[in-house]
């Protein structure tokens, strides 16, 4: 626990050069590559060994300061790259042009917060752990882009990452170096006096815990980081933000108060001392910060007299909840005894009501405060990652929504996406044609130069793949270095690789469902596949197991073990220390990147499609994103041995499968060269996964749909609902209270179907559904009654269901017209809906009455 990172930084930069302390400082040059050439300029050997333009001018001698300082040419460039930036953070982007363009009734947020427990940035700022945070970096670097209002919160951790070595046997060992936030490209948040800003929290037994805010520039985009580690807090207390995902229940529970709670006065107090308008609208980027909503909760009740309900109803109204979890095992849960202990004695939310906050954590088990229900219930609008994720998120949560066909639960999706000038290589932006920021944001791919040949992208695919090799010959020696090896036997791992050979990257975390040693099923057809004659094969993997899971660890000795063979070390490795500096590298010079988790455990994945962006053709199980993005000829897909109970046999077909496509399709495909030594065939599935791929995979993608169906319906709702002294959320709250005493008294009394005369039932044709409704003490206008039709099979399950409108025609009399939607065996029904405008969908609130 040493290597405490400790410079100056502003003391030695001259007057002539302060501008290169915004641009260091200002985390865009991690996606600019025109200013890090501004600062490799200044010493190109020290900035490819400090990779950080910070630590370039804390570790640039004096004397060269001085010089350059001196030297008209670098001042210029300086200047240039300093307008640059301006010109970036002010000018009108995407979300600007759209705003204008806006429709009538059609708003837009003033601010979005995004909560995240992990934000990967870059190395720079090592505040993550895996694909979480990368995504929550990516999302902020793509709203910069578009210029979207964002602000980002989350916890900044002491030891947020840990780094990954091996021990002679090949078991991971843990390292946590400590940050220190004041050599990082941070800056504390203070106030007019100077002080620093320190948010509070009450904690149980009348203590407080204080957090000081640390600032980073995302481009446009803030990114608050809420830090314990001051002299103020208890020395218990001073260790809440640690380390990432450590410690027990205790500990969680208070990372997730201070990021949701303390998050949110983090961001209330930010904005009201630099000026930055208020968020609107509040994205929680997988559950752990939900508490946020219940902050939000108490603000209202402490500005006016609103009920708890009516104050619920306005808070929902502008919160959307991203759950990234495929396993009911794997939500966020608490006991109910622990949340009482924090919330109980009214000090940590004044004026709102334990019992409130635990009804909206509640599940089947009663001991049990399930977080993400109640991310769930705070939220209006919800969404999982991917089409399929989407779908199992439905399944997963119906219960929530009793009386809904899976399909009508109100979780929607929105599929990832990757940062594309964080990730593709400057190389290939520059040979496509794109500018560094734009490409791939025109949607069509059309920004892609037609000019460019076969011949010159296999000649970039080539070198990239040659950069990779150099960085895998350099690692595994400091790997084996570290295991205890000496310099004089490690000779081999200079020959390690060959830049001609196909080569396969497989790196991610170690879960279970991920199946690291997939590959390793029969390794006898592993190693022919490595060391065939004329079509060998070369593979890195790379993957950190969580520092407690003991069976990951096992899983990643055994690829050790495998590739510590001399017979098969030259064409397989295992890298140790998976992170973003060396992901870099896997996703630009891989030819084929491999997926094998379990079917539909993956609710998303994302380093697939940073590697497609840079040419890179995918080969993977059909899950997540792959599931829904893959099109036959834009890579491969391993097929599933879907409904094997078995897993050993699942498993088993399932490497078969792997082992056959890459003999039989993927290594014939590389190896199958023209005259001039051009696979043609495999360069047409790289254009093609650059042109129709790319544009689908980009993080700006992803945003824009974020923008226009969760923030600006958000936005829309929040605006009716806080309107006029929120008329809108207290006319929602009585609905909802008029709802619930009336509802188990609504019944369908009687329903009719009926053709016109002299017509049949044809496809098509009109037929009329009346319906007598019972409404109890409702309204016709509080109420939507459906007719429902759709295909019956064995049972009166309907499927394929259409839905139509009855309209009121008086005395609980609804009627309505529909057409025969299929040929075949068809039923339909009736059903009764709450109504009210402010409500997202009329499966919101989990009431329905069938007839
Ligand atoms: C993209 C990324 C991930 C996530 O990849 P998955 O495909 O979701 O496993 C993890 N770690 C790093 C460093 C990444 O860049």
């Amino acid at each position: 626990m040493k290597a405490v990172r400790r410079f100056t930084v502003h003391a030695r930069v001259p007057d002539e050069l302060t501008g290169l302390t915004e641009l260091a400082t200002n985390l865009r040059w991690t996606w600019h590559p025109p200013t890090r050439d501004l600062f490799a300029s200044m010493d190109d050997a020290l900035f490819r060994r400090v990779r950080d333009p910070l630590r370039m001018l804390a570790e640039v001698p004096a004397s060269r300061l001085d010089e350059l300082a001196r030297d008209p040419e670098f001042l210029a460039r300086t200047r240039e790259a300093s307008e640059d930036l301006r010109r970036y953070l002010t000018e009108p982007r995407w979300f600007q042009r759209r705003v204008e363009q806006a429709g009538d009734g059609e708003r837009f947020p003033g601010a979005v917060a995004y909560f995240s427990m992990e934000f990967g940035v870059h190395e720079a700022l090592p505040n993550y752990s895996g694909g979480l945070g990368v995504l929550a970096g990516d999302h902020l670097k793509a709203a910069s882009d578009l210029g979207v209002p964002m602000i980002g919160v989350g916890p900044l951790y002491r030891a947020g990452y840990f780094r990954q070595s091996l021990s002679l046997d090949g078991w991971q060992v843990e390292h946590y170096p400590v940050i220190d936030p004041s050599g990082l490209p941070l800056e504390l948040l203070t106030e007019p006096s100077g002080e620093p800003v320190h948010v509070r929290v009450a904690m149980p037994g009348g203590r407080d815990l204080l957090a000081q805010v640390w600032q980073a520039r995302v481009g446009r985009v803030p990114l608050l980081l809420l830090d314990t580690d001051v002299e103020e807090n208890d020395e218990d207390l001073r260790g809440v933000t640690d380390r990432l995902y450590g410690g027990d229940d205790d500990h969680r529970i208070r990372q997730e108060i201070l990021a949701g709670i303390g998050g949110m006065r983090a961001v209330r107090r930010y904005c009201e001392l630099t000026g930055h308008p208020q968020p609107e609208v509040f994205h929680t980027n997988e559950g752990h910060a939900g508490f946020l909503g219940l902050e939000r909760v108490r603000e209202v009740l402490a500005a006016g007299e609103l009920t708890f309900d009516e104050a619920l109803s306005a808070v929902r109204a502008g919160t959307v909840f991203t759950t990234h979890t495929p396993v009911s095992a794997g939500l966020d849960r608490f006991e109910v005894d622990l949340v009482r202990h924090y919330f109980g004695d009214g000090r940590l939310l004044p004026g709102v009501d334990v019992e409130r906050v635990l009804a909206l954590g509640a599940e089947d088990d009663p001991r049990r405060f399930n977080v993400a229900y109640m991310g769930l219930r705070l939220a209006q609008r919800a969404n999982g990652v991917s089409a399929l994720h989407g779908k199992v998120s439905r399944r997963m949560f119906a219960k929530l929504w009793p009386g809904f066909d899976t399909e009508e639960v109100p979780i929607s999706s929105v599929t990832n996406g990757v940062h594309g000038p964080t990730w593709v290589a400057r190389e290939m932006s520059a040979l496509l044609g794109g500018r560094d920021e734009e490409w791939g944001h025109d949607g069509d791919g059309s920004g892609i130069d037609p000019n460019v040949t076969d011949e010159q992208l296999w000649a970039l695919r080539r070198e990239l793949r040659g950069n990779l090799v150099e960085e895998v010959r350099r690692r595994a020696r400091e790997a084996w270095l570290q295991r205890g090896a000496s310099a004089l036997e490690l000779g081999w791992t200079e020959r390690i690789f060959d830049p001609d050979v196909l080569t396969v990257g497989f790196a991610r975390r170690v879960p279970t469902y991920k199946r690291l040693t997939l590959m390793l099923r029969d390794p006898d057809r592993l190693r022919a596949l490595l060391l065939d004659d004329s079509r060998p094969i070369q593979i890195v993997v790379a993957g950190k197991s969580h520092p407690a899971d003991e069976g990951g660890k096992a899983l990643i000795q055994q690829i050790v073990k495998f590739v510590d063979d001399p017979a098969v070390r030259e064409r397989m490795v295992f890298l140790p220390d998976y992170g973003m500096s060396m992901a870099r590298y896997l996703y630009r010079g891989c030819d084929v990147w491999l997926n094998t988790p379990t079917r539909p455990l993956e609710a998303c994945g994302t380093s697939g499609m940073k590697a497609a962006l840079n040419g890179c053709l995918n080969l993977s199980i059909r899950d997540g994103w792959w599931d829904e993005y893959y099109d036959g000829s834009n890579g491969w897909a391993i097929p599933t041995a879907d409904g094997v109970t078995d897993p050993l046999l699942r498993d088993d077909l399932e490497a078969a499968a792997l082992y056959d496509l890459l003999g039989q399709q993927v290594a014939p495909l590389f190896y199958d060269r023209d005259a001039s030594g051009v696979p043609r065939g495999w360069i047409s599935m790289i254009w093609h996964t650059l042109r129709t791929l790319g544009p689908r995979v980009q993080a700006s993608r992803m945003v824009r749909e974020y923008v226009e169906s969760y923030y600006g319906p958000a936005a829309t709702t929040v605006a009716a609902a806080t309107a006029d002294g929120y008329a809108g959320a207290r006319s929602l709250a009585a609905y909802r209270a008029r709802v619930d005493a009336c509802w188990p008294l609504v019944r369908v009394v009687s329903t009719d179907l009926s053709v016109d005369s002299g017509d049949a039932f044809v496809v098509g044709s009109p037929v009329r559904v009346t319906a007598r409704v019972d409404l109890a003490e409702l309204d016709e206008s509080d109420v939507e009654v459906q007719a429902v039709v759709g295909r019956v099979g064995d049972t009166d399950d309907l499927a394929d269901v259409v839905t139509v409108p009855l309209s009121p025609c008086g005395r609980g009399e609804f009627a309505g017209t529909l057409r025969l939607p299929f040929a075949g065996s068809l039923g339909y029904t009736v059903r009764v809906l709450p109504r009210h405008p402010l409500l997202a969908s009329p499966a919101e609130l989990g009431k329905v009455v069938l007839a």
